[in-house]
C-alpha cells in the first residue's frame, strides 16, 4: 500500500507552530517513504474560519519548504459527501436522532457531577419510537445525530510513537454527535470527528500523523472507520511543543504563528530544522544542523520522542545564526532586502546590488536573526544618523576635532577612498592632532556611525564613502567638537 499522509489545518488562525511541526513530520515521513503529502483545509467551522487564514497557512507552508503533492481541498466543498455518509449510518441503524434540549443535557451533567461521575451522554434517545420522535419534533426541538458507541467495546491501536494504546468504549462520553440535524429528514452541519474520517477514507490516507492533543479523538474515529466499512489507517501522535512552564505552547506565550517568526528574522531552514529537533532525535553522527531533505533520508518514528518538548529560544537563535553565517552572500542579500525595505530605508535593489551585498557581507557574521540587520546597518542607510550621547562626548574631547579636520583635508585630496589609501588618510588625522591612533579610530567611528560600537570601521567607511555619506558626517562631527571648545 502506498504511503499517503496529510496535514489538515483549520483556518481559524494563522499557521501555528504546532501545526507546522505536524506538517514537518508528515512531510519527512512522506518523503522518506516516497509517499504523497496531501493538504486539506478543514473549514467546516463557518463562524471562525477565514479566507485570510487559509492564505496565511498556504503561504507559511510554502515558505517553510513543506511542499504538498495534492490539494488544497476544502471541506466546505464536500458537504454532500458527508451528508450522504451520515445518512448511510442512519439507514443502517448505527446512528440516530437525539432530541435532548441544552437544558436537559446540562441537568444530566449536573447530576453526574453530583454523583462524582465523568460527564457523558447517557444514550437516552437511542431507541425512540416513531411516535416519541414525532412528539419531540412537534415540540419544536432541534435534534442532533449521534453515532452509537458501545460501552463494552475496547479499542486498541499500535501508535507509531506511543506503542499500543487502548481505550474503553465507556470512556468515550457516550454516543457521539456526528452532525447537527436541521429537521426530522434533513442533515445539518456534520462535525469534526466525522468529516475527518470520511475525508481520510476518501483520500486513502494510510498514516494519520498528528499532535498528541488529538489522541482522545482516535478511538472514536476508529469506530467510525469500522462503521463505514473502511480499513483503519496507522496512527502516530507526536509530542506537543511546550512552553517553559511545561504547558502546551499557546497564543498566551506570545509568538506562535509562523508569520511572526518570519517577521522576526528567522529563516525557514532554521525553523524547520529546529522543529524537527523538537521531538525527533537524529541518528548518531548526523549533528544538529540539517536540511529537510537530509532529515527525510534518516527519518523514522522510532526516533520520535514520547515526551513533550520545551520550546527554547536560545536554541532556535543558535540554529538560525548557523544558517545565516554559512549562507552565500547573494542569498543573504536577497533575504535582507525586504527587512531594510520594511524599515523604510531607501535603496535600489538592482542599482545598489553590489553595495547591498557588501553590507550583507560586513554584518553577516554577527547576525543571529535577519531583523537585527535593521538597527545594525541604520548608519549606512539613513543620511542624518545623529550622534549618541557617548559619541557626542567622544567628539567633544580635546584634539578630536583637529584630528577629524586632518582626516577631512586628506580625504578631500583623494578622488575616492579605497582599501589602499584609507590608512594614509587616517594617518593624516593622527599627525594633525598628535594623538594616538586608537583615539583617532574611536573618534572616526563616532563621527561616521554616530556611535562607539558597530561593524568593522574601515569597511563601514568605504561603504559610506561610496554613497557620499562620509564627508557631511565628518563636517558635522568637527562642528560639534569645535562648538564645545
Ligand atoms: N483540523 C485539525 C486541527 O487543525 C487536525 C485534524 C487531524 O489532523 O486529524 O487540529
Amino acid at each position: 500500500m502506498s504511503v499517503r499522509v496529510r496535514i489538515a489545518p483549520s483556518p481559524t488562525g494563522n499557521l501555528h507552530i504546532g501545526t507546522a511541526r505536524t506538517a514537518v513530520f508528515n512531510w519527512l515521513f512522506a518523503r522518506h517513504q516516497g509517499g504523497t503529502f496531501v493538504l486539506r483545509i478543514e473549514d467546516t467551522d463557518l463562524e471562525r474560519s477565514r479566507p485570510e487564514y487559509t492564505q496565511n497557512i498556504l503561504a507559511g507552508l510554502a515558505w517553510l519548504g513543506l511542499n504538498w503533492d495534492e490539494g488544497p481541498s476544502f471541506q466546505t466543498d464536500r458537504m454532500d459527501l458527508y451528508r450522504q455518509k451520515v445518512q448511510d449510518l442512519l439507514d443502517r441503524g448505527l446512528a440516530y436522532r437525539a432530541y435532548d434540549t441544552p437544558e436537559e443535557l446540562e441537568a444530566m451533567r449536573e447530576a453526574q457531577k453530583a454523583n462524582n461521575q465523568a460527564p457523558r451522554y447517557d444514550n437516552r434517545h437511542r431507541n425512540l419510537t416513531p411516535a416519541q420522535e414525532a412528539a419531540f419534533m412537534a415540540e419544536g426541538r432541534q435534534p442532533v445525530i449521534r453515532f452509537k458507541i458501545e460501552d463494552d467495546r475496547e479499542i486498541s491501536w499500535h501508535d507509531l510513537v506511543r506503542g499500543t494504546v487502548t481505550w474503553k468504549g465507556r470512556d468515550l462520553g457516550g454516543d457521539m454527535v456526528i452532525a447537527r440535524a436541521a429537521s426530522a429528514d434533513e442533515i445539518g452541519q456534520p462535525l469534526y470527528n466525522f468529516v475527518v474520517v470520511v475525508d481520510d477514507i476518501d483520500m486513502q490516507i494510510s498514516h494519520v500523523i498528528r499532535g498528541e492533543d488529538h489522541i482522545g479523538n482516535t478511538p472514536k474515529q476508529i469506530l467510525l472507520y469500522e462503521a463505514l466499512g473502511a480499513a483503519v489507517p496507522q496512527f502516530g501522535h507526536t509530542p506537543l511543543i511546550l512552553n517553559q512552564a511545561g504547558a502546551k505552547l499557546s497564543k498566551r506565550d506570545g509568538v506562535t504563528s509562523i508569520s511572526d517568526f518570519q517577521q522576526m528574522g528567522y529563516t525557514p531552514e532554521a525553523i524547520t530544522n529546529y522543529m524537527t529537533l523538537l521531538g525527533w532525535s537524529p541518528p548518531e553522527g548526523m549533528g544538529e544542523i540539517f536540511s529537510l531533505p537530509e532529515a527525510a533520508q534518516q527519518f523514522s518514528f522510532d526516533r520520535v520522542n514520547k515526551a513533550g518538548a520545551k520550546f527554547d529560544w536560545d536554541k532556535l537563535n543558535w540554529i538560525n545564526s548557523q544558517y545565516l553565517h554559512q549562507m552565500p552572500i547573494d542569498q543573504l542579500t536577497d533575504r535582507l532586502i525586504p527587512y531594510w525595505q520594511a524599515a523604510g530605508y531607501e535603496l535600489d535593489p538592482v542599482g545598489d546590488r553590489g553595495w547591498l551585498a557588501a553590507v550583507a557581507e560586513l554584518i553577516g557574521p554577527s547576525l543571529a536573526r535577519l531583523d537585527e540587520a535593521v538597527p545594525m546597518t541604520r548608519y549606512l542607510f539613513v543620511p542624518d544618523v545623529g550622534f549618541t550621547a557617548a559619541a557626542t562626548t567622544q567628539l567633544q574631547m580635546d584634539k578630536v576635532a583637529t584630528a577629524l579636520a586632518g582626516i577631512a583635508t586628506a580625504l578631500a585630496a583623494e578622488s575616492n577612498l579605497t582599501a589602499e589609501n584609507v590608512q594614509t588618510v587616517i594617518q593624516a588625522g593622527v599627525q594633525a592632532a598628535g594623538v594616538k591612533k586608537g583615539v583617532v579610530m574611536k573618534s572616526l567611528r563616532a563621527a561616521l556611525t554616530g556611535d562607539l560600537q558597530g561593524p568593522d570601521l574601515v569597511q563601514s567607511w568605504l561603504l559610506l564613502n561610496q554613497h557620499q555619506l562620509d564627508r557631511p558626517r565628518l563636517q558635522q562631527a568637527i562642528a560639534l567638537g569645535v562648538s564645545s571648545l
